[in-house]
């Protein structure tokens, strides 16, 4: 038996719990349609909330980033990979969010897997929601503090436990927006218990950055939290269009993060030409209260379209998950919508808890009225209650 030959019994075991992955490749985008497999299908799987994706001012702001700044930026950020579009975009970007100081990563999944053990060590105690993201697990568990999961918003045991830990650092780490239920967390009630215990408190807003608060700017602005021990975390994929992320804080606590995340050290700059577009998205989502209004009058839409609101779940964000319960249920259920030419994904456990298979709808700027109706009169009709 060779080291590889087990991997036959790994790939028979996944094969036969149904968790075998496959991608889907996209062959030609149109906004919110795709053709897939000679398909034209809608998309209601991504994260583009705004439909900033595809939009020509990006194109042209990558195009003229390449022509300025030429492809890659050669370096990491603190040997000579740091240019003028990344300085600039950060500023733009702390700004925006309302914060002193900001730093941007090549993703999300970075500043999370980074951040946490420049804050806490061996011996400090992380408190994190339950229903977190893999990269805020992944950055706990990388810093060697304790991690102790509270149960999803539930604010009594977060208490509790903090009232009872004697960890000289402590930290509370909660996605803002949840990504595979939608609703948002009790941030106000966050930032007074670490306020209260002297805790940090990073807020990951992923899929907040663009459409929550006063012109997109995110979920701290949304509640108008401001604090040197509050970080905020915003990608540049989903909402933004683009690709990267940044952390966003006080000076000297972003200027600490900056010495000590090795997933911003240990790693070559993102083009710049990215950060040229970024600059261009942040300007888009500014002026983006169109947009917004739309996406919020799809969510409305979707919810009061469908036969079954009980299916629903209490999100009033373009994360609109319908639960189905059963995993195979779930999967045929996106399958029969994938012929009807839409695309939706099902989502099974262990991403979300046994027994609450779900669809998660993925509403955006980009989708028109008309398309979600289509969604809803095809799930009425598919969904057996
Ligand atoms: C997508 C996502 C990330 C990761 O961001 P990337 O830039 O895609 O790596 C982190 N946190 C949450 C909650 C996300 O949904």
């Amino acid at each position: 038996m060779a080291i590889w030959d087990s991997l036959d019994s790994e790939f028979a075991a996944l094969d036969a719990a149904g968790l075998r992955r496959r991608r889907r490749t996209i062959d030609e985008r149109h906004g919110a349609e795709v053709v897939i497999d000679g398909r034209r299908v809608i998309n209601f799987c991504a994260n583009d909330y705004l439909g900033l994706a595809d939009h020509p001012a990006l194109v042209e702001a990558a195009i003229a980033g390449a022509k300025g700044w030429g492809m890659g930026a050669g370096a990491s950020h603190l040997v000579s990979g740091h240019f003028a579009a990344h300085e600039h975009a950060e500023r733009r970007l702390a700004e925006f969010v309302g914060c002193d100081a900001a730093l941007l990563f090549s993703t999300g999944y970075m500043v999370n897997s980074g951040i946490v053990a420049a804050l806490v060590g061996r011996g400090d105690a992380v408190f994190a929601d339950r229903l977190n993201h893999a990269s805020l697990v992944d950055g706990s568990l990388l810093s060697r503090a304790d991690l102790r999961r509270y149960p999803h918003g539930d604010i009594a045991t977060l208490e509790r436990m903090l009232a009872e830990s004697s960890a000289p650092r402590k930290l509370i780490l909660t996605d803002s927006v949840f990504s595979m239920d939608g609703d948002i967390a009790p941030l106000p009630a966050l930032f007074a218990l670490a306020e209260r215990f002297d805790a940090w408190l990073v807020v990951d807003d992923a899929h907040g950055f663009g459409v929550l608060g006063p012109q997109g700017r995110g979920a701290l602005q949304h509640y108008g939290i401001r604090s040197p021990r509050v970080l905020y975390v915003g990608t540049l994929g989903k909402a933004a269009g683009v690709y990267g992320a940044f952390v966003a804080g006080a000076t000297q606590v972003v200027e600490w993060l900056m010495q000590k995340a090795r997933t911003y050290i240990f790693t070559t700059g993102a083009p710049p030409l990215l950060a040229e577009t970024i600059c261009a998205a942040i300007d888009l989502i500014e002026a983006g209260d169109g947009r917004r209004a739309h996406v919020a009058e799809l969510v409305a839409r979707l919810r009061s379209g469908l036969d079954h609101p009980e299916r629903l779940m209490a999100s009033t964000t373009p994360i609109q998950p319908v639960l189905v319960g059963a995993n195979d249920a779930a999967v045929a259920l996106a399958a029969q919508l994938f012929e009807d030419g839409l695309w939706v994904p099902a989502i099974r456990p262990p991403t979300v808890p046994a027994g609450t298979a779900r669809l998660r709808v993925s509403l955006s700027a980009a989708h028109t009225v008309e398309q979600v109706d289509a969604l809803a009169v095809s799930i009425n009709r598919r969904l057996v209650p």
